[in-house]
């Protein structure tokens, strides 16, 4: 008999097998949200220097443009820009995803920074920005794969030297509470609390980076950020508008040298 039923919203495991499907609902309508956005993100990204060399190009082929080494420049510049979106978006996805082969072993991290900091210096005007080290001699070894370590510290100075116009920029590696910490500090632009929570975001660049064409995507510390994660490691940033930004991140030190 129909009338002797108990209502559907009265039996407590329909009620909750109902919650856990709306939640279910809600939790697919965010992972949809976030692949449209993504979507258009990134259309933005890749229009944005496409129009520019197409212009050029249509400026060149009619004759309103006059061929010289300065458009040429600006056309390499926006197609390097399109190589390091379409580079940096594939090293995203493939972290996003879990691809990335991490391969830890002991790592010494002084004498890989001493490198990086070789090769930035080669690169920097004299007279601008200074680069410099700061590493005990007798710091244990990380546990980390040194081509991650390196692609997360490149990014890192790489922001810091384009952020720090005029100032320095010093390396720090340390060892705290069983962790090793190294550190990027730079006496730049900075980034305002406002803007300083967004900056792991995917695609995220300040007001500021954006109007100075700075030349980046917004994609490297996302990565960053992946990569140090993947490593057992966090990753944070601590800045002040108009003094300067500190990225540091940690990463595990072997067993046998935090036991001493
Ligand atoms: P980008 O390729 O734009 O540098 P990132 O993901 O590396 O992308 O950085 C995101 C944004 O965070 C930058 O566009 C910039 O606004 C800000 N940022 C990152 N590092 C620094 C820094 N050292 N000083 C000031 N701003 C920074």
């Amino acid at each position: 008999h129909l009338e002797e039923r108990v209502p559907a919203n009265e039996i407590p495991e329909l009620n909750r097998l109902a919650e856990s499907f709306n939640h279910m609902a809600k939790e697919l309508e965010g992972v949809e949200q976030r692949r449209r956005d993504l979507v258009s993100d990134l259309s933005h990204e890749l229009r944005t220097p496409l129009t520019v060399v197409e212009g050029y190009l249509e400026g060149l082929a009619d004759g309103t443009i006059e061929a010289s080494s300065d458009i040429y420049q600006r056309l390499a510049r926006e197609t390097t820009r399109l190589r390091r979106l379409v580079n940096d978006l594939q090293e995203l996805s493939q972290a996003e995803a879990g691809y990335l082969p991490i391969n830890a072993k002991p790592l010494n991290i002084c004498p890989l920074l001493a490198s990086l900091v070789q090769r930035f210096s080669d690169q920097l005007l004299e007279g601008t920005t200074i680069l410099s080290l700061e590493c005990p001699a007798d710091l244990p070894p990380a546990i980390a794969d040194p081509e991650r370590v390196e692609q997360i510290l490149v990014n890192l100075i790489g922001n810091a030297l384009r952020y720090t116009p005029q100032g320095s920029v010093t390396l720090q590696a340390w060892q705290e509470t069983g962790q090793m910490w190294i550190a990027v500090k730079d006496t730049g632009q900075g980034i305002s609390s406002d803007d300083l929570p967004h900056v792991f975001e995917r695609f995220w660049r300040s007001d500021r980076s954006r109007d100075r064409h700075s030349g980046g995507t917004g994609i490297g510390l996302a990565i960053s950020r992946r990569l140090v994660e993947l490593q057992k490691g966090v990753i944070l940033a601590e800045s002040e508008l108009g003094k300067g930004s500190v990225f540091r991140f940690s990463l595990p030190i072997a067993q046998r040298f935090t036991t001493l």
